[in-house]
């Protein structure tokens, strides 16, 4: 841990009183910003944070400022927990009973069932080291093919197709400061406002120096509302739009030809598919008026440089690898990358979703971003590990496919969880909850009782943020120090720490689970180098004070920010068109279910809300789950403001207050997805997997308002 006396900030501000306060340079627990912060702590005072100017940024949002409040939270979790029957409660037990039952379940159901009826399901929150160990305790200790994370909710579908487009998924392939750089922004699918809040000073920024901001996005979100164009797509339509959009480059002359020529491949492919999507065919389809389609891309192709950008909009849709590919192809198409102030780049969410799927949390990768099924990756990281690479497993499920198989014959039947809670964040959330009760065992190591960890078996109380070091790579490729601000509170243990316990108690070789983190990272940057996602020349003391971009092969190495300037990480060096056509969501609109529902976050929660909804600041802002829809859609319904509106699908029902706002359009809805029990989201989403990228499609599934409870039961009463 390294911590400053505050006294030496003193000679930068001298009017700070001298005291034994300490102040610690770290980053924030949530988003993939990872922006820097002071973690001070005064004697007498409780803890707070600062930010702290770092890579040309300074600022926090709402949840970074109340951050600090996680550290003494009287919620938090300090004792293991173990119930002894599944109707039993969970009470406190100690450490070594704890783990001797998380091992005995283990080896139980490995000799019952088999090495794979063992699963583990990790979190894009997990620092690298957490990230690496974990799936190397999977595929070492426990000899399973069942891992995978949360993260492949999040960005898998723009990371399949960044692979094939570009031979290379790094979230960002170019610094944040790019984005205010460049003169025109097409932004999809991401209220960055509000899941990603201090980047929005990026946009103001661009704007300031006279950018123009676009903004693709079925709702009017306050990032939308910032930009001087809105393409109000209906939800599940923007490969159709991105089509169209490359159309009108071919037709009116605008492509980059020479870029074209000099550093892609598989341009004539797509052009011919997109003769297809002229522009009042696809004003049909999407509802975008030909005129806007006409000057987004002017403005794209006119501007000196210009980025397209996507997030969960077109990511979270059952087709969504292809749709992003539509989006790359129209910023190959413009010449919009290889050079600063240009690119294609996704917009990472969870805080370490990208260090997740670089280190071995996904289901066919090991560390370095290599893949599990390629004879060299495994003789390399064998060789780390020092094991037979013959004794690796091969690749396992995705998320859903783990969890829908939960406790079913060939499926996972005791599963460990770390850092994340499926039984909210998951599509379908009701099967996922029939699933987990149906397993033999559930572990599930948290710093709080999340709705998960409250169906388990055995809770293990683990660190948290601040109170450990680690690495986080963020949505950038920056890999950055979180250092500990202090020790965790008596009775916790570090994810480390828990994993070294199991793998001596199931045999695994002796030493191979460290607990320093130092000692781990060291580890992982010998795994990892040689891969794509290379970290061979990081070291702690190098990541100071501003991080390094990957890859970074060697001691003498200063990272590389813009991989992609020569040459695409492909064999030839070239860019891949890839034709792509619009199919449209899973689940189509019916009579039965007339609404399209989408979902997406806000501004004061984060993920399943397992941090967020305990923090009072927070939860004060905004309490409860809500459903927003268009003030003629609830004309229709009889809803006013305020009124309990119970939504359905196929799959379940969930409620939610009635929010009115003429920023959705009329025949869909809103929920966020930050909240469980009635509020959770999830109960109605569909599981509808992409087929590349196995993610599924959070962004729309058919609904109908089944029922509202009036805020104002008298108004009831007159009906
Ligand atoms: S933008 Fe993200 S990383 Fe930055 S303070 Fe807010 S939640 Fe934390």
């Amino acid at each position: 841990m390294q911590e400053a006396p505050i006294d030496a900030a003193q000679a930068a501000d001298p009017g700070v009183a001298a005291s034994t306060a300490t102040r610690t340079a770290t980053h924030c627990p949530y988003c993939a910003m990872q922006c820097a912060m002071d973690v001070v702590r005064e004697p007498g005072e409780r803890v707070s944070v600062e930010p702290r100017a770092s890579a040309g940024r300074l600022g926090l949002c709402r949840k970074g400022w109340s951050a600090a409040e996680l550290l003494d939270h009287p919620e938090r979790l300090t004792t293991a927990l173990m119930r002894d029957r599944r109707d039993a409660p969970l009470r406190p037990v100690s450490w070594d009973a704890a783990l001797d039952r998380v091992a005995g379940a283990i080896r139980d159901c490995q000799e019952r069932h088999g090495r794979d009826a063992v699963g583990v399901f990790g979190g894009g929150g997990l620092t690298n080291e957490k990230a690496y160990a974990l799936g190397k305790f999977a595929r070492l200790a426990l000899r399973t093919s069942a891992i995978d994370y949360n993260g492949r909710f999040c960005m898998s579908s723009a990371a399949t197709a960044s692979q094939r487009a570009f031979g290379l998924d790094r979230g960002l392939p170019f610094p944040l400061q790019d984005i205010a750089a460049t003169k025109v922004l097409l932004l999809v699918g991401s209220n960055l406002a509000e899941s990603l809040p201090t980047a929005t000073g990026l946009l103001d920024e661009m704007v300031g120096e006279g950018g123009t901001l676009i903004v693709v996005d079925p709702r009017a979100t306050p990032t939308a509302r910032r930009a001087r164009l809105h393409l109000q797509l209906a939800p599940g339509t923007d490969l159709a739009l991105a089509n169209g959009l490359l159309h009108i480059a071919v037709r009116d002359g605008l492509i980059d030809e020479r870029f074209i020529v000099e550093r892609t491949a598989g341009f004539e492919g797509a052009r011919q598919r997109v003769g297809a999507y002229w522009p009042d065919r696809v004003e049909r389809i999407t509802g975008v008026p030909v005129a806007d389609q006409r000057l987004a891309v002017q403005l794209l192709a006119a501007a000196p440089t210009g980025m397209v950008l996507t997030a969960r909009g077109p990511e979270q849709q059952a087709q969504g690898t292809d749709t992003v590919q539509a989006f790359i192809n129209l910023a190959l198409a413009l010449g919009l990358a290889g050079r600063p102030g240009c690119g294609y780049g996704c917009l990472t969410g969870q805080g370490n979703g990208q260090g997740g799927r670089e280190h071995g949390l996904k289901a066919d990768q090991l560390p370095g971003y290599r893949r599990i099924d390629d004879p060299a990756a495994r003789e390399h990281v064998a060789g780390v590990w020092g094991v037979d690479p013959g004794s690796l497993p091969g690749p396992g499920r995705s998320a859903w496919e783990m969890l829908d198989a939960l406790g079913s014959d060939g499926g996972v039947r005791a599963l460990l969880v770390a850092a994340s809670n499926p039984a909210v964040s998951a599509p379908h959330a009701g099967r996922v909850a029939e699933r987990l009760a149906a397993l033999d065992f559930l572990c599930v190591s948290d710093p709080f009782l999340s709705e998960t960890a409250d169906l388990a078996d055995v809770v293990l109380p683990v660190t948290q943020w601040a109170e450990e070091d680690g690495t986080m790579t963020n949505l950038e490729g920056r890999v950055v120090l979180r250092r500990a601000a202090g020790p965790p509170p008596p009775g916790v243990r570090s994810d480390l720490e828990v994993l070294a316990g199991l793998a001596e108690r199931v045999g695994a070789p002796a030493g191979a689970f460290p607990v320093d983190p130092r000692e781990v990272f060291s580890e992982l940057t010998r795994a990892s180098a040689g891969g794509k996602a290379d970290y061979g020349g990081m070291s702690y003391e190098r990541l100071e004070p501003e991080g390094l971009f990957w890859p970074c092969p060697d001691p003498d190495s200063l990272g590389t920010p813009r991989p992609f300037l020569e040459r695409f990480a492909t064999p030839d060096g070239r860019a891949r068109f890839v034709a792509v056509s619009h199919r449209g969501p899973a689940e189509p609109l019916d009579a039965e279910f007339p609404l399209s529902l989408t979902t997406g976050r806000v501004l004061d929660h984060y993920q399943s809300g397992t941090q967020t909804r305990r923090t009072p600041e927070l939860a004060d802002a905004e309490p409860d789950a809500f459903v927003e829809l268009h003030p003629v859609l609830a004309r229709r319904h009889g809803i006013e403001e305020g009124d309990t509106v119970w939504l359905a699908s196929r799959r379940g029902s969930a409620a939610g207050r009635a929010r009115l706002s003429p920023d959705t359009l009329v025949d869909m809805v809103f929920m966020p997805f930050h909240w469980s029990g009635e509020g959770c989201v999830n109960r109605l989403t569909n599981p509808a997997l992409d087929p590349y990228s196995r993610m599924p499609e959070f962004k729309h599934c058919a609904v109908r308002v089944d029922r509202v409870e009036p805020r104002d039961p008298r108004r009831s009463a007159r009906r």
